[in-house]
């Protein structure tokens, strides 16, 4: 019988990240999938990051995981997203060569050492509330002292296209209805959400003079402060619109579309419409746009975002040909809805453990997310925290106020999620606090403190933390007069020449860096990250007093753990609807109990009171902390 400390079940986005944090702590770590050449594979969009998503790679690459690397060995076009806002929502995308990201995950899988295994997992071994290993479709038992269950969208997993119902766990692949009834036979409460994807399309196929090209963008940081190497060839997407004709032929049919006839009883995600819901919910006077998107650099497939459906083959050609540039368009693999369970979130701690069975951690698309970048942030902190325990230590947590993943799992664990849940960056209300930029800053030093990065690369962010601040004291120094100096810049209040420290200059809205830098005004050679980070650091100062003083009033209600099995029907002071609320999600501290919706002043006062009251009548040391 082969005996490991740590399974994992799932060679996705978040079981690759699990184990490879995992096997970080010197424990003997195997993974299990289905099929060992579909390690990483990207289910849907060949793309990593985007809105708020590219904040959770910048994290994984600050805690030693893999996606960031993976994502810039592999990617063919490089963009930054809503440079018209502020820094705290700027977002990097790529697009990736799928066959290629795939396999960059699997070979650094094999050469971490990490045990691969092609095999389904039918069951889990439990005895006395703790996981003992798994057993495969063979009957084969295999021992494990904690398991990560990392299944995605596999959990009794059905296709639909038309009225066509395929069993599967994605296109081609078969689904894993036993470890879903063995989850359920576990006590475990189970979900269903749906998702979809679009057409594949032949590139020789497209009628290029009719599209609109969207070169990559040059010059762009990439998502990991390490790349592995250079880049990639860039190369460009193009765009068309859907039709008044698409329109007609969504809506004539409507009755054939699963989701239309009630065949799909899943809940899909209200943020990433179908093209049926574009059209039948979101007006389509002037089309929907529709993005069409190299699969790699060695195949001719074409991803066709925004022609998502669930509709008859038949249906599916007509509506390809209805987009402009698309008139003689051949479909390499057709769109497909997919409905798939997951199990409510609220069942798990932030450590991603199970709270009914010890050992057992859920992490990904099983979770009630949907993505690649939810699902390996949860990977990562689930193999991480699973090594922790196994080797006796405390459990790494991070805080709503720390990172994005901090929020993530607190919205999970402590409020579940009805649809499925993707990052946002308007869901973390620090968010200021937590950009992109900066989350090398925010993290490096707790991965280190964990094993998770080398040495020499915290050395390199120390540096970059000395950069920051030799580069403040040096506009904090500096004056200039203007125009003289910077002639671009005009004098305030209608002077002809003013005198200016370079720290007051970079306050105002239309002086950035970049012309203090072009004009050489600024030590040369420094970090572009130094330049942002600096910058934001001055010409946001006033607000990220404010944030701070907001995460030190929460950090004081997060200290502020509520007793284990406490009876919120006794306490007063709480509507019968918060009591409900309360008893079903149990909040861990008076910080998680402040988000739950329909929380007011009044009753988290309410609550304090509670707290305290029980903590005096408790001995000393059977009482929370406090
Ligand atoms: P997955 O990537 O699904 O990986 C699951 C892994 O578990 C696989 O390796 C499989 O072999 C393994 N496995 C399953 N059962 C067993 C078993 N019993 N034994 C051993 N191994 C097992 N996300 C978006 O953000 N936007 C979208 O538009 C979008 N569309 C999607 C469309 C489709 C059709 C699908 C399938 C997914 C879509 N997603 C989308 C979701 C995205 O693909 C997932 O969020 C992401 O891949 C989840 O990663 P994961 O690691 O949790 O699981």
């Amino acid at each position: 019988m082969e005996r490991f400390d740590i399974i994992v079940i799932g060679g996705g986005h978040a079981g690759a990240e699990a184990a490879w944090a995992a096997s970080k702590g010197g424990l003997a770590v195997a993974l299990f999938t289905l099929n060992l050449d579909t390690i990483g594979k990207m289910s849907c969009s060949p793309s990593i990051g985007g809105l708020a998503k590219s904040h959770l790679v910048k994290e994984i690459d600050a805690l030693g995981g893999i996606m960031a690397e993976v994502a810039d060995e592999t990617a063919i076009q490089y963009r930054l997203l809503n440079t018209k806002k502020g820094p705290a929502v700027q977002a990097t995308r790529t697009q990736n060569d799928r066959w290629r990201y795939a396999q960059a995950v699997k070979s650094r899988l094999e050469r971490a050492g990490i045990h691969l295994r092609q095999a389904k997992v039918c069951s889990l071994v439990v005895h006395g509330g703790s996981v003992q290993g798994v057993i495969d479709q063979t009957g084969t038992i295999y021992e494990a002292r904690a398991v990560i269950v990392a299944a995605g969208t596999f959990l009794d997993g059905t296709i639909h296209i038309g009225q066509r119902r395929i069993p599967a766990g994605r296109a081609g692949e078969e689904g894993s209805h036993e470890l879903s009834a063995a989850l359920m036979g576990l006590g475990l409460c189970l979900g269903r959400h749906k998702t979809g994807t679009p057409p594949r399309l032949h590139r020789d196929s497209l009628d290029f003079t009719a599209l609109t090209r969207q070169e990559p963008e040059e010059g762009l940081l990439p998502f990991a402060f390490s790349p592995a190497g250079p880049p990639l060839k860039q190369v460009p997407c193009f765009t068309s619109r859907t039709t008044a004709e698409t329109h007609r032929l969504v809506r004539e049919n409507i009755h054939l579309s699963p989701l239309y006839s009630g065949a799909i009883t899943g809940t899909p995600a209200r943020y990433c419409p179908s093209l049926e819901d574009k059209v039948m919910h979101f007006g389509d006077r002037d089309g929907h746009q529709v993005m069409l998107e190299p699969e790699g650099l060695d195949t001719q497939e074409i991803y066709a975002s925004g022609l998502g459906n669930s509709l008859p083959l038949e249906l599916q050609w007509q509506i390809v040909h209805s987009v402009p540039g698309l008139e003689r368009a051949e479909i390499l693999r057709p769109a497909y809805a997919i409905e798939y369970n997951y199990i409510l979130p609220t069942q798990i701690d932030r450590t991603l453990e199970t709270r009914a069975i010890r050992g057992l951690f859920l992490a990904g698309q099983v979770n009630g997310t949907s993505g690649y970048e939810e699902a390996a942030a949860q990977g990562l902190m689930a193999g991480l925290n699973a090594s922790l325990s196994l080797r006796g230590r405390e459990p790494f947590i991070l805080e709503r106020s720390q990172a994005y993943i901090g929020v993530m799992l607190d919205d999970l664990t402590a409020r579940g999620t009805s649809e499925p849940y993707r990052m946002f960056t308007s869901r973390a209300e620090y968010r200021l606090m937590l950009r992109e930029s900066n989350a090398l800053l925010r993290l490096s030093r707790q991965a280190f403190a964990l094993g998770l990065i080398a040495p020499e690369r915290m050395a390199r962010v120390e540096g970059l933390e000395q950069e920051i601040s030799a580069l403040k004291s040096h506009l904090e120094r500096v004056s200039i007069t203007i125009p003289d100096d910077l002639p671009k810049i005009r004098p305030t209040r209608g002077a002809a020449r003013e005198r200016v420290r370079l720290q007051q200059l970079l306050k105002r809205p239309e002086v950035g860096m970049q012309d203090l830098a072009s004009a050489g005004l600024l030590p040369p050679g420094a970090h572009p990250l130094s330049l942002t980070e600096c910058a934001v650091d001055i010409k946001y100062a006033g607000y990220i007093e404010r944030q701070l003083r907001q995460i030190e009033h929460l950090r004081t209600l997060e200290q502020v753990c509520i007793p284990v099995g406490v009876d919120y029907g006794g306490v007063e002071g709480l509507s019968t609807e918060l009591k409900q609320r309360l008893s079903r999600l149990r909040p861990a501290t008076l910080g998680q109990a402040s988000r739950i919706e329909g929380m007011t002043p009044a009753a988290l006062e309410a609550l304090h009171i509670m707290i305290r009251a029980t903590c005096s009548s408790q001995p000393p040391e059977s009482r929370p902390a406090s």
